[in-house]
Protein backbone atom coordinates (compact mmCIF):
# COMPACT_ATOMS: atom_id res chain seq x y z
CA UNK A 1 0.00 0.00 0.00
CA UNK A 2 1.30 3.35 -0.79
CA UNK A 3 2.09 6.26 2.45
CA UNK A 4 -1.03 7.86 0.56
CA UNK A 5 -3.57 5.00 0.99
CA UNK A 6 -1.72 4.24 4.33
CA UNK A 7 -2.24 7.71 5.63
CA UNK A 8 -5.53 8.81 3.89
CA UNK A 9 -7.40 6.24 5.74
CA UNK A 10 -6.77 8.01 8.99
CA UNK A 11 -9.86 9.73 10.56
CA UNK A 12 -9.81 13.39 10.21
CA UNK A 13 -6.56 12.93 7.72
CA UNK A 14 -6.17 16.70 6.04
CA UNK A 15 -3.50 17.82 4.11
CA UNK A 16 -3.91 21.17 4.42
CA UNK A 17 -5.06 21.46 8.35
CA UNK A 18 -3.34 18.22 9.59
CA UNK A 19 -4.08 18.21 13.46
CA UNK A 20 -0.59 17.22 15.28
CA UNK A 21 -2.18 14.06 16.60
CA UNK A 22 -3.28 13.00 13.18
CA UNK A 23 0.68 14.13 11.72
CA UNK A 24 1.88 11.91 14.57
CA UNK A 25 -0.04 8.64 13.68
CA UNK A 26 -0.19 9.28 9.93
CA UNK A 27 3.93 8.96 10.28
CA UNK A 28 4.11 6.12 13.01
CA UNK A 29 1.14 4.09 10.79
CA UNK A 30 3.91 4.15 8.06
CA UNK A 31 7.03 2.85 9.61
CA UNK A 32 8.68 -0.45 9.95
CA UNK A 33 11.47 -1.02 12.43
CA UNK A 34 15.31 -1.92 11.85
CA UNK A 35 15.59 -5.70 11.67
CA UNK A 36 19.18 -6.20 12.04
CA UNK A 37 20.84 -7.68 15.16
CA UNK A 38 24.48 -7.49 16.38
CA UNK A 39 26.05 -8.81 19.82
CA UNK A 40 27.74 -6.15 22.15
CA UNK A 41 29.57 -6.30 25.83
CA UNK A 42 27.44 -5.07 27.72
CA UNK A 43 29.18 -1.64 28.69
CA UNK A 44 28.89 -1.05 24.65
CA UNK A 45 25.08 -1.74 24.91
CA UNK A 46 24.30 1.73 26.56
CA UNK A 47 21.50 3.60 24.88
CA UNK A 48 20.99 0.55 22.26
CA UNK A 49 17.87 -1.18 21.86
CA UNK A 50 17.69 -4.49 23.67
CA UNK A 51 16.84 -7.59 20.98
CA UNK A 52 16.72 -10.35 23.38
CA UNK A 53 14.61 -11.44 26.44
CA UNK A 54 16.59 -11.45 29.44
CA UNK A 55 15.65 -14.21 31.80
CA UNK A 56 18.39 -15.15 34.71
CA UNK A 57 20.03 -18.46 34.86
CA UNK A 58 20.85 -17.74 38.54
CA UNK A 59 19.23 -15.92 41.67
CA UNK A 60 20.76 -12.45 42.63
CA UNK A 61 21.36 -12.45 45.34
CA UNK A 62 22.64 -15.96 44.94
CA UNK A 63 22.08 -16.68 48.71
CA UNK A 64 20.27 -15.19 51.65
CA UNK A 65 22.32 -12.71 53.06
CA UNK A 66 22.54 -10.07 55.68
CA UNK A 67 20.97 -6.16 55.11
CA UNK A 68 22.98 -4.72 58.14
CA UNK A 69 25.94 -4.97 60.80
CA UNK A 70 24.65 -6.99 63.76
CA UNK A 71 23.59 -10.69 64.92
CA UNK A 72 22.04 -13.50 63.24
CA UNK A 73 20.52 -15.71 65.13
CA UNK A 74 17.15 -18.41 65.50
CA UNK A 75 13.98 -15.93 66.18
CA UNK A 76 12.77 -19.07 68.24
CA UNK A 77 15.74 -18.69 70.41
CA UNK A 78 14.54 -15.09 71.52
CA UNK A 79 12.12 -14.64 75.03
CA UNK A 80 9.71 -11.96 75.21
CA UNK A 81 12.53 -10.47 77.44
CA UNK A 82 16.20 -9.79 76.86
CA UNK A 83 17.67 -13.36 75.88
CA UNK A 84 21.50 -13.81 76.32
CA UNK A 85 23.28 -15.81 73.67
CA UNK A 86 26.28 -17.12 72.77
CA UNK A 87 28.73 -15.71 70.31
CA UNK A 88 30.07 -18.18 67.76
CA UNK A 89 32.04 -16.12 65.10
CA UNK A 90 31.87 -13.82 62.37
CA UNK A 91 30.83 -13.77 58.80
CA UNK A 92 31.96 -11.11 56.30
CA UNK A 93 30.88 -10.18 52.78
CA UNK A 94 32.57 -12.57 50.76
CA UNK A 95 33.54 -14.75 53.88
CA UNK A 96 30.88 -16.86 55.13
CA UNK A 97 30.83 -18.58 58.80
CA UNK A 98 31.59 -22.37 58.51
CA UNK A 99 30.12 -23.76 61.04
CA UNK A 100 26.19 -24.43 61.90
CA UNK A 101 24.19 -22.29 64.32
CA UNK A 102 22.43 -24.14 67.23
CA UNK A 103 19.66 -23.09 70.09
CA UNK A 104 21.12 -20.45 71.99
CA UNK A 105 23.64 -19.30 69.56
CA UNK A 106 24.48 -16.16 67.23
CA UNK A 107 26.80 -15.17 65.11
CA UNK A 108 28.38 -11.67 64.02
CA UNK A 109 27.33 -10.58 60.47
CA UNK A 110 28.24 -7.80 58.37
CA UNK A 111 26.37 -6.52 55.64
CA UNK A 112 26.39 -9.04 52.70
CA UNK A 113 27.54 -11.80 54.83
CA UNK A 114 25.79 -15.37 53.74
CA UNK A 115 23.20 -15.59 56.53
CA UNK A 116 25.14 -18.65 58.73
CA UNK A 117 23.08 -22.44 58.54
CA UNK A 118 20.10 -22.12 61.07
CA UNK A 119 20.03 -18.60 61.58
CA UNK A 120 17.05 -16.82 60.37
CA UNK A 121 16.61 -13.37 61.98
CA UNK A 122 19.58 -10.68 62.31
CA UNK A 123 19.64 -8.06 64.85
CA UNK A 124 21.29 -4.62 64.38
CA UNK A 125 24.53 -4.16 66.27
CA UNK A 126 23.19 -0.72 67.71
CA UNK A 127 20.77 -2.61 70.07
CA UNK A 128 22.90 -5.14 70.95
CA UNK A 129 24.82 -5.04 74.42
CA UNK A 130 28.10 -7.22 74.37
CA UNK A 131 29.46 -9.33 77.21
CA UNK A 132 32.56 -11.19 76.71
CA UNK A 133 31.68 -14.14 74.87
CA UNK A 134 27.83 -13.53 75.16
CA UNK A 135 25.52 -10.96 73.80
CA UNK A 136 22.48 -9.64 74.82
CA UNK A 137 19.27 -9.43 72.99
CA UNK A 138 16.77 -6.83 73.91
CA UNK A 139 12.76 -7.72 73.40
CA UNK A 140 10.95 -6.25 70.76
CA UNK A 141 12.58 -8.16 67.48
CA UNK A 142 10.52 -9.38 64.31
CA UNK A 143 10.73 -12.71 62.71
CA UNK A 144 13.28 -12.58 59.78
CA UNK A 145 13.66 -8.76 60.11
CA UNK A 146 17.18 -7.19 58.33
CA UNK A 147 17.17 -10.60 55.93
CA UNK A 148 17.64 -9.87 51.88
CA UNK A 149 16.85 -13.35 50.44
CA UNK A 150 18.01 -15.46 47.78
CA UNK A 151 16.31 -14.10 44.39
CA UNK A 152 14.54 -11.47 45.96
CA UNK A 153 16.28 -9.14 42.92
CA UNK A 154 16.36 -11.41 40.43
CA UNK A 155 14.98 -14.62 40.01
CA UNK A 156 15.98 -17.95 37.70
CA UNK A 157 13.61 -18.46 34.73
CA UNK A 158 11.62 -15.54 35.49
CA UNK A 159 12.18 -12.90 32.89
CA UNK A 160 12.92 -9.09 33.74
CA UNK A 161 13.86 -7.53 30.55
CA UNK A 162 12.17 -7.78 27.31
CA UNK A 163 13.10 -6.98 23.69
CA UNK A 164 12.51 -3.45 22.47
CA UNK A 165 14.01 -1.99 25.89
CA UNK A 166 16.00 0.97 26.03
CA UNK A 167 19.29 0.12 27.96
CA UNK A 168 20.28 2.54 30.52
CA UNK A 169 22.82 2.71 33.46
CA UNK A 170 20.28 0.51 35.77
CA UNK A 171 20.08 -2.31 32.65
CA UNK A 172 23.97 -2.15 32.22
CA UNK A 173 23.70 -2.99 35.95
CA UNK A 174 21.23 -5.27 36.21
CA UNK A 175 22.99 -7.18 33.04
CA UNK A 176 26.10 -7.61 34.75
CA UNK A 177 24.59 -8.58 38.31
CA UNK A 178 23.71 -11.79 36.30
CA UNK A 179 27.10 -12.15 34.80
CA UNK A 180 26.19 -11.73 31.11
CA UNK A 181 29.14 -10.69 29.46
CA UNK A 182 27.40 -9.31 25.93
CA UNK A 183 23.81 -9.27 24.80
CA UNK A 184 22.13 -8.66 21.86
CA UNK A 185 21.14 -5.38 20.36
CA UNK A 186 19.32 -3.74 17.38
CA UNK A 187 21.65 -2.51 14.85
CA UNK A 188 22.07 1.34 14.58
CA UNK A 189 19.67 3.91 13.17
CA UNK A 190 21.35 5.22 9.97
CA UNK A 191 20.26 9.05 9.71
CA UNK A 192 21.35 11.20 6.58
CA UNK A 193 20.66 15.12 6.91
CA UNK A 194 21.48 18.25 4.83
CA UNK A 195 20.74 21.71 4.77
CA UNK A 196 19.08 23.60 1.85
CA UNK A 197 19.18 26.98 0.85
CA UNK A 198 21.15 29.64 -1.74
CA UNK A 199 21.48 32.02 1.41
CA UNK A 200 23.51 29.53 3.87
CA UNK A 201 26.97 29.48 4.82
CA UNK A 202 28.92 27.06 6.63
CA UNK A 203 31.07 27.94 9.30
CA UNK A 204 34.68 28.92 8.29
CA UNK A 205 33.66 31.14 5.15
CA UNK A 206 33.07 34.47 5.43
CA UNK A 207 29.23 35.83 5.74
CA UNK A 208 28.64 37.43 1.71
CA UNK A 209 25.76 39.73 1.77
CA UNK A 210 22.40 38.77 2.23
CA UNK A 211 24.02 35.11 3.60
CA UNK A 212 23.02 33.56 7.40
CA UNK A 213 25.45 30.92 8.50
CA UNK A 214 23.94 27.14 8.62
CA UNK A 215 22.82 26.49 12.22
CA UNK A 216 20.41 24.04 11.43
CA UNK A 217 23.11 20.83 10.74
CA UNK A 218 24.16 21.96 13.81
CA UNK A 219 21.01 21.46 16.44
CA UNK A 220 20.42 18.50 14.38
CA UNK A 221 23.54 16.66 14.72
CA UNK A 222 23.33 17.45 18.48
CA UNK A 223 19.55 16.21 18.77
CA UNK A 224 20.65 13.31 16.51
CA UNK A 225 23.56 12.67 18.33
CA UNK A 226 21.38 12.23 21.76
CA UNK A 227 19.11 9.36 20.30
CA UNK A 228 22.35 7.22 19.67
CA UNK A 229 22.28 7.25 16.17
CA UNK A 230 24.71 7.13 13.72
CA UNK A 231 24.83 10.09 11.39
CA UNK A 232 25.75 11.32 8.16
CA UNK A 233 25.97 14.85 7.40
CA UNK A 234 26.11 15.91 4.33
CA UNK A 235 26.16 19.45 4.15
CA UNK A 236 24.50 22.42 2.97
CA UNK A 237 22.69 21.84 -0.55
CA UNK A 238 22.15 24.46 -2.51
CA UNK A 239 18.23 25.08 -4.01
CA UNK A 240 19.60 23.60 -7.58
CA UNK A 241 18.05 20.52 -8.95
CA UNK A 242 21.27 18.91 -9.74
CA UNK A 243 22.74 19.37 -6.41
CA UNK A 244 19.55 18.49 -4.65
CA UNK A 245 18.63 15.44 -6.93
CA UNK A 246 22.44 14.26 -5.82
CA UNK A 247 22.17 14.72 -2.55
CA UNK A 248 18.54 13.01 -1.85
CA UNK A 249 19.78 9.90 -4.21
CA UNK A 250 23.16 9.93 -1.76
CA UNK A 251 21.89 10.33 1.46
CA UNK A 252 18.76 7.52 0.71
CA UNK A 253 21.62 5.07 -0.59
CA UNK A 254 22.76 4.23 3.03
CA UNK A 255 20.65 5.44 5.58
CA UNK A 256 17.54 4.74 6.90
CA UNK A 257 16.05 7.87 7.56
CA UNK A 258 16.71 10.86 5.37
CA UNK A 259 16.24 14.62 7.28
CA UNK A 260 16.43 17.71 5.31
CA UNK A 261 15.45 21.30 6.45
CA UNK A 262 14.38 23.85 4.53
CA UNK A 263 12.80 24.52 0.76
CA UNK A 264 9.20 22.77 2.22
CA UNK A 265 7.38 26.17 2.98
CA UNK A 266 4.66 28.13 0.65
CA UNK A 267 6.71 30.59 -0.67
CA UNK A 268 9.50 28.70 -1.34
CA UNK A 269 10.91 27.80 -4.84
CA UNK A 270 9.08 24.90 -5.83
CA UNK A 271 11.26 22.54 -7.04
CA UNK A 272 12.73 21.53 -4.10
CA UNK A 273 9.38 19.74 -3.27
CA UNK A 274 8.85 18.52 -7.04
CA UNK A 275 12.24 17.02 -6.97
CA UNK A 276 11.26 14.92 -3.59
CA UNK A 277 8.02 14.18 -5.35
CA UNK A 278 9.95 12.93 -8.49
CA UNK A 279 12.38 11.19 -6.11
CA UNK A 280 9.69 8.94 -4.01
CA UNK A 281 6.92 9.28 -2.29
CA UNK A 282 6.84 12.26 -0.09
CA UNK A 283 3.24 14.26 1.55
CA UNK A 284 3.30 17.44 2.08
CA UNK A 285 1.46 18.74 4.94
CA UNK A 286 0.14 22.09 6.51
CA UNK A 287 0.64 21.31 9.91
CA UNK A 288 -2.14 23.07 12.58
CA UNK A 289 0.74 23.95 14.79
CA UNK A 290 3.38 26.74 15.55
CA UNK A 291 5.87 27.09 15.08
CA UNK A 292 6.62 24.21 11.98
CA UNK A 293 4.00 24.57 9.83
CA UNK A 294 4.87 23.06 6.92
CA UNK A 295 6.13 19.91 6.40
CA UNK A 296 7.11 16.86 4.22
CA UNK A 297 7.60 13.06 5.13
CA UNK A 298 7.61 10.09 2.73
CA UNK A 299 10.00 7.75 1.35
CA UNK A 300 13.25 8.26 -1.05
CA UNK A 301 14.25 4.34 -2.03
CA UNK A 302 13.81 2.24 1.09
CA UNK A 303 14.72 5.77 3.48
CA UNK A 304 11.52 7.38 4.90
CA UNK A 305 12.22 11.08 4.58
CA UNK A 306 11.43 13.88 7.02
CA UNK A 307 11.18 17.56 5.11
CA UNK A 308 11.52 19.60 7.98
CA UNK A 309 11.17 24.11 7.64
CA UNK A 310 13.76 26.08 7.69
CA UNK A 311 13.42 28.00 10.58
CA UNK A 312 15.91 27.11 13.22
CA UNK A 313 13.13 26.98 15.92
CA UNK A 314 10.61 25.37 13.69
CA UNK A 315 13.23 22.80 13.26
CA UNK A 316 13.54 21.49 16.63
CA UNK A 317 10.35 21.74 17.37
CA UNK A 318 9.29 19.39 14.48
CA UNK A 319 11.92 17.05 15.52
CA UNK A 320 11.05 16.49 19.12
CA UNK A 321 7.62 16.32 17.97
CA UNK A 322 7.56 13.98 15.08
CA UNK A 323 11.63 12.94 14.45
CA UNK A 324 12.04 11.85 17.71
CA UNK A 325 9.41 9.53 18.20
CA UNK A 326 9.74 8.16 14.47
CA UNK A 327 13.07 7.30 15.42
CA UNK A 328 12.49 5.66 18.38
CA UNK A 329 10.42 3.59 16.63
CA UNK A 330 12.48 2.72 13.81
CA UNK A 331 15.15 1.69 16.50
CA UNK A 332 12.96 -1.33 17.55
CA UNK A 333 11.91 0.08 20.87
CA UNK A 334 8.59 -0.98 22.54
CA UNK A 335 9.04 0.59 26.17
CA UNK A 336 6.87 3.20 26.65
CA UNK A 337 9.08 6.50 25.28
CA UNK A 338 6.93 9.38 25.60
CA UNK A 339 7.60 12.74 26.67
CA UNK A 340 5.55 12.98 29.73
CA UNK A 341 3.43 16.17 29.87
CA UNK A 342 3.37 18.03 33.34
CA UNK A 343 0.75 19.90 34.54
CA UNK A 344 1.90 23.68 36.10
CA UNK A 345 1.05 27.43 36.97
CA UNK A 346 1.48 29.71 34.79
CA UNK A 347 3.28 32.73 35.86
CA UNK A 348 1.74 35.07 33.67
CA UNK A 349 -0.82 35.12 30.59
CA UNK A 350 0.29 34.12 27.11
CA UNK A 351 -1.59 34.58 23.71
CA UNK A 352 -2.97 31.61 21.56
CA UNK A 353 -5.70 31.13 19.30
CA UNK A 354 -7.80 27.99 19.05
CA UNK A 355 -7.40 26.01 15.90
CA UNK A 356 -3.84 24.74 16.38
CA UNK A 357 -0.96 23.45 18.76
CA UNK A 358 1.46 25.81 19.69
CA UNK A 359 4.94 24.82 21.47
CA UNK A 360 6.24 27.85 23.06
CA UNK A 361 9.45 28.09 24.78
CA UNK A 362 9.48 28.16 28.30
CA UNK A 363 11.12 28.80 31.57
CA UNK A 364 9.91 26.18 34.44
CA UNK A 365 11.40 27.69 38.05
CA UNK A 366 10.86 26.96 41.77
CA UNK A 367 9.18 29.59 43.65
CA UNK A 368 8.06 29.53 46.91
CA UNK A 369 8.07 25.56 47.05
CA UNK A 370 6.25 25.55 43.55
CA UNK A 371 6.76 24.80 40.22
CA UNK A 372 6.03 27.65 38.07
CA UNK A 373 6.77 28.54 34.31
CA UNK A 374 6.79 31.36 31.93
CA UNK A 375 7.36 31.76 28.89
CA UNK A 376 11.41 32.85 26.95
CA UNK A 377 10.27 35.89 25.51
CA UNK A 378 10.09 36.61 21.61
CA UNK A 379 9.01 33.36 20.08
CA UNK A 380 9.84 33.75 16.36
CA UNK A 381 10.60 30.59 14.81
CA UNK A 382 13.55 32.05 14.05
CA UNK A 383 14.71 32.90 17.45
CA UNK A 384 16.86 29.93 18.59
CA UNK A 385 18.12 32.21 21.80
CA UNK A 386 14.21 31.26 22.74
CA UNK A 387 15.47 27.39 22.47
CA UNK A 388 18.26 28.19 24.62
CA UNK A 389 16.83 30.10 27.37
CA UNK A 390 14.40 27.56 27.72
CA UNK A 391 14.20 24.44 29.19
CA UNK A 392 10.96 22.73 28.41
CA UNK A 393 8.07 23.48 25.61
CA UNK A 394 4.71 25.25 26.95
CA UNK A 395 2.49 22.94 25.28
CA UNK A 396 -0.68 24.59 24.63
CA UNK A 397 -3.34 22.37 22.77
CA UNK A 398 -4.99 22.19 19.98
CA UNK A 399 -8.30 23.71 21.28
CA UNK A 400 -7.05 25.74 23.75
CA UNK A 401 -7.43 29.80 23.41
CA UNK A 402 -5.27 32.49 25.70
CA UNK A 403 -3.97 31.35 29.02
CA UNK A 404 -4.38 33.63 31.83
CA UNK A 405 -1.64 34.08 35.06
CA UNK A 406 -2.36 31.79 37.36
CA UNK A 407 -4.06 29.05 35.19
CA UNK A 408 -1.96 25.36 34.89
CA UNK A 409 -0.41 24.86 31.42
CA UNK A 410 1.48 21.20 29.68
CA UNK A 411 4.87 21.31 30.01
CA UNK A 412 6.93 19.15 28.27
CA UNK A 413 10.93 19.20 30.28
CA UNK A 414 13.87 19.11 27.77
CA UNK A 415 16.21 17.14 30.05
CA UNK A 416 15.49 14.66 32.31
CA UNK A 417 18.36 12.41 34.19
CA UNK A 418 21.56 12.08 31.78
P1 LIG B 1 12.83 28.00 4.13
O1 LIG B 1 12.00 27.01 4.87
O2 LIG B 1 13.86 27.37 3.29
O3 LIG B 1 11.97 28.99 3.41
O4 LIG B 1 13.61 28.83 5.25
C1 LIG B 1 12.90 29.59 6.20
C2 LIG B 1 13.84 30.48 6.98
O5 LIG B 1 14.78 29.68 7.69
C3 LIG B 1 14.68 31.41 6.11
O6 LIG B 1 14.80 32.65 6.79
C4 LIG B 1 16.01 30.73 6.04
O7 LIG B 1 17.08 31.59 5.82
C5 LIG B 1 16.12 30.06 7.39
N1 LIG B 1 16.95 28.86 7.29
C6 LIG B 1 16.76 27.84 6.44
N2 LIG B 1 17.70 26.91 6.60
C7 LIG B 1 18.52 27.35 7.59
C8 LIG B 1 19.67 26.83 8.22
N3 LIG B 1 20.16 25.64 7.85
N4 LIG B 1 20.25 27.53 9.24
C9 LIG B 1 19.73 28.71 9.59
N5 LIG B 1 18.64 29.26 9.04
C10 LIG B 1 18.03 28.60 8.04
MG1 LIG C 1 15.08 27.87 1.72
Amino acid sequence: MSLLQTVSCLDGYDPNALRVDKARQAILSCLTEVREIESVPVREALGRVLAQEIVPAINVPAHDNTAMDGYALRFSDLAPADTRLEELGTALAGKPFKGKVGAGQCVRVMTGAVMPEGTDTVVIQEVVKVEGKNVVIPAGQKPGQNVRYAGEDLKVGVPVLNAGKLIRPAELGLIASLGIPEIRVRRKLRVAFFSTGDELASIGSALKEGEVYDSNRYTLHGMLSRLGVEIDDLGVVRDDPEELKNAFEKAARNADVVITTGGVSVGEADFVKRLMAELGEVLFWKIAMRPGRPMAFGRIGKAFLFGLPGNPVAVMVTFYQFVRDALLHLSGRTDDFAVPLLRVVSAEKIRKVPGRTEYQRGILYNENHEWRVRITGQQGSGVLRSMAQANCFIVLEHERGAVAAGEPVSVQLFEGLA
